[in-house]
């Protein structure tokens, strides 16, 4: 049986999906139903964060750097919060996906 995503490996029970906004490698979470505590596997964390990192660093480089020269602070200030906001979506999206919890 394929276990569900985002959920306990004992039980399989839902880990709340809210806890991925603020996930990292030393968070720690206890299952609901059967209390045993889990982590996140560190590989996925760290290859998500780089990726997401990696591409939200580069593209609010790119804004910032355009941006400056053809409009003003506030535009670049503008894009790269959205780009921020995109990158902590889609970071969200990643972990939900991708982590696989393990007992701790
Ligand atoms: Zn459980």
């Amino acid at each position: 049986m394929k276990p569900k995503e985002f959920s306990c490996p004992e039980c399989g029970t839902g880990i709340p999906k809210r806890k991925a906004l603020f996930m990292t490698k030393f968070t720690r979470i206890q299952c609901k139903q059967c209390g045993i505590v889990l982590r996140p596997k560190k590989k996925t964390i760290s290859t998500i964060r780089g990726i997401v990192g990696g591409v939200g660093g580069g593209l609010s480089f790119l804004i910032v750097m355009y941006a400056v020269n053809r409009w003003n602070w506030l535009v670049a200030g503008l894009l790269t919060f959205l780009v921020m906001i995109f990158v902590t979506l889609v970071s969200f999206y990643l972990t939900i996906k991708f982590t696989k919890f393990i007992k701790n």
